[in-house]
């Protein structure tokens, strides 16, 4: 046999050499996690190639009862995880345990810098695998050979962590993976087999594959005395080995759900809530569903992992079959397992197949539903909505069948709380409306201060009438596919007439429109003075502290939008604001008194502010600045 033939010594891809430095450095005090992440992945492999092996049996190489083996060293500090799962070829060590694949990651390394590296929950949140065995080893050995293969076509691979690997052939007579862990000296506690079965019990219940361990017997005489030499090792499973979601409810524990999400979605961290159904009758599936505690690195790549882990009556199908869960609901992560499938399914035949609808609908409602439970704790909701929240605001626009019950998973900023954190849900807002107001009023700003001070507002504030407050990138967006809740209309208090409905007393419509009359003369003249400018100009009793403000007709597309689709590259058709006059502010008194070129100026100055207030941008900013500058010195 030999180990050497085709070695060869090869360096880390770079995200790996820092994944590896963070990790060292920041999984310090949760260094156990390695064997965890060395039996997931085993527990994978044999997934792997109980699929594999459904269209081609030979691959069990006549052993099919898939397994996985600890065994450990005191003296010379090894622990060893074994599998007889799938298996390697050398291409595939290099690339698996070399490079990290996943879109994005440099990236993520990148932003972690100086204290953040040693946060903990910042590197979880890469998920760890394999490099976490470099936590706890000094050294680590993997000898692997594909399901299937010829005995020649073994691989060791070998490294210090450091940088660098080494490949070499390896004659090897069966398939599956060895990970051999030479243990750091201060990491020796875990070459100790009470401490390995407490970890596999732990981590590793949930998992069909059962893991064993050597237990040594020795047998005793007629009064009880060890007899010397008569050792036996024998295997013993030391978890429960079966499916964790095939398991009733009422057996199963917080900590195992907890446990068994980490497996599932690759996390370091719990996850929020979870919701475990076993359907029977028309449509027959068993899901377990998760919320995490916070964003994967990859939520906001297009080709980020997501979806569930797809299984066909037990038999591991698919990771991250997206097929199942809408893209709003894309940080759902959990298992689906049904007889309604073949086992032969593939990616392709899931796109055809009419079951995969049924099925996709109703784990939606019961994701829907699970966030609806989650909602009732409102701290724990906070945290969801925090890191999720935007993601399921795509949800109106993409989900038109659940948009209610989606709607009433929003959260949005208010002047009820005048706070950026978005707490208030549309139901609060709806209990909290005044009387004889119809309507939801809300108003979509780049910024929450931009939101919050916006001279639209004004007027709400005075009646004391709540409005969203809404300053998120997807707003408008979002706004643009929601029309009413409960019953009551949205409306964007920055677009179109000004209708509070009943609020207002007749005297103050009467008064209102006395006061219209009354300025007509001075609206003509702004008008005329600013031309082309505007596409009307007219008295408000929106304001009452600025002096004007812009407005756009009720269905054009807002401000926000336009600008986020302006700098995405996209050519925005003009749209001109109409201007809105405060009447009674100071201003707008001297603007009335003035004549000539100043009226023209101060009209002009006028409506630049009210763009400047909208968060829009000014064609002329200089021009502006020296027209206001030529008045202040007048
Ligand atoms: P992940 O499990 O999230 O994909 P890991 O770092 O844990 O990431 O593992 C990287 C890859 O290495 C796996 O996706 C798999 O392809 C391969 N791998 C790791 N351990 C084994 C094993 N025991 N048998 C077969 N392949 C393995
Ligand atoms: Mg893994």
């Amino acid at each position: 046999m030999s180990t050497t033939a085709h070695e060869e010594t090869l360096g880390f891809q770079t995200e790996v050499k820092q994944l590896l430095h963070l990790m060292i450095h920041s999984l310090y005090s949760n260094r156990e996690i390695f064997l965890r992440e060395l039996i997931s992945n085993a527990a994978d492999a044999c997934d792997k190639l109980r699929y594999a092996a459904l269209d081609n049996d030979a691959l069990y190489e006549g052993d099919s009862e898939l397994r996985i083996e600890i065994e450990h060293d005191e003296k010379t500090r090894t622990v060893t995880v074994r599998d007889n799962g799938i298996g390697m070829s050398r291409e595939e060590v290099i690339k698996n345990l070399g490079t990290i694949a996943r879109s994005g990651t440099a990236e993520f390394l990148k932003q972690l810098s100086g204290e953040q590296q040693k946060d903990a929950r910042l590197i979880g949140q890469f998920g760890v695998g394999f490099y976490s065995s470099f936590i706890v080893a000094d050294e680590v050995t993997v000898r692997t050979r594909k399901a299937g293969g010829d005995k020649a076509e073994g691989v060791e691979w070998r490294s210090r962590g450091e940088g660098e690997f080494t490949v070499a052939d390896l004659e090897r007579e069966v398939h599956g993976t060895e990970i051999v862990l030479h243990l750091k000296k201060d990491a020796k506690e875990f070459a100790d087999d009470f401490r390995l079965r407490s970890l596999v019990r732990k981590y590793s219940d949930h998992i069909e594959v059962p893991v064993r361990m050597p237990k040594v017997e020795t047998a005793r005489d007629d009064e009880g005395n060890e007899i010397e030499g008569s050792e036996v090792t024998t295997w013993e499973t030391v978890n429960e080995a079966t499916a964790l979601w095939v398991r009733s409810k009422g057996e199963i524990s917080d900590d195992e759900y907890k446990a068994f999400y980490k497996h599932v979605a690759h996390d370091f961290s719990d996850p929020l809530t979870w919701s475990h159904n076993k359907v029977e009758g028309k449509l027959e599936y068993t899901s377990l569903l998760y919320v995490p505690g916070r964003a994967p690195f990859d939520l906001y790549e297009r080709d980020g992992s997501r979806g569930v882990k797809l299984y066909v009556q037990r038999v591991f199908i698919m990771d991250d079959a997206e097929q199942f869960l809408p893209l709003y609901l894309r940080f759902v992560k959990g298992v689906l397992d049904t007889r309604e499938l073949s086992l032969n399914v593939s990616r392709e035949l899931l796109q055809q197949d009419p079951k995969v609808e049924k099925i996709k609908s109703a784990l939606t409602k019961r994701a829907l539903d699970m966030l609806k439970k989650l909602a009732k704790d409102k701290e724990a909701y906070q945290t969801f909505w925090n890191v999720f929240g935007s993601v399921l605001k795509e949800g109106p626009a993409e989900d038109f069948a659940n948009r209610e019950k989606i709607a009433a998973l929003l959260r949005f900023s208010s002047t009820h709380t005048d706070s950026a954190t978005q707490d208030q849900s549309l139901a609060d807002y709806v209990a909290r409306m005044q009387e004889g107001q119809e309507k939801i009023y809300y108003i979509v700003a780049d910024g929450f201060n931009a939101a919050k001070s916006s001279p639209h507002l004004e007027i709400f504030r005075k009646k004391g009438i709540e409005v969203l407050l809404l300053h998120d990138r997807i707003d408008e967006w979002l706004m643009s596919h929601l029309h009413e809740f409960e019953g009551k209309r949205f409306v964007d208090v920055a677009k179109g007439e000004l209708d509070l409905g009943e609020i207002e007393g007749e005297d103050e419509k009467k008064a209102q429109e006395e006061t219209a009359k009354a300025k007509e003369a001075l609206v003509k003249r702004v008008k005329e003075a600013l031309g082309d400018a505007v596409q009307e100009v007219k008295v408000t009793h929106r304001l009452t502290d600025s002096p004007a403000c812009v407005v756009l007709p009720e269905h054009e597309m807002g401000f926000q939008m336009r600008r986020i689709m302006e700098a995405a590259g996209q050519k925005m058709p003009e749209v001109k604001p109409i201007l809105e006059l405060n009447p009674s502010h100071a201003l707008v008194e001297r603007l009335e008194a003035a004549e000539g070129e100043r009226f023209g100026d101060l009209a002009l100055v006028l409506l630049n502010q009210a763009i400047i207030a909208e968060g829009g941008h000014l064609d002329d900013p200089a021009a502006y600045v020296r027209r206001l500058n030529a008045l202040l010195t007048a």
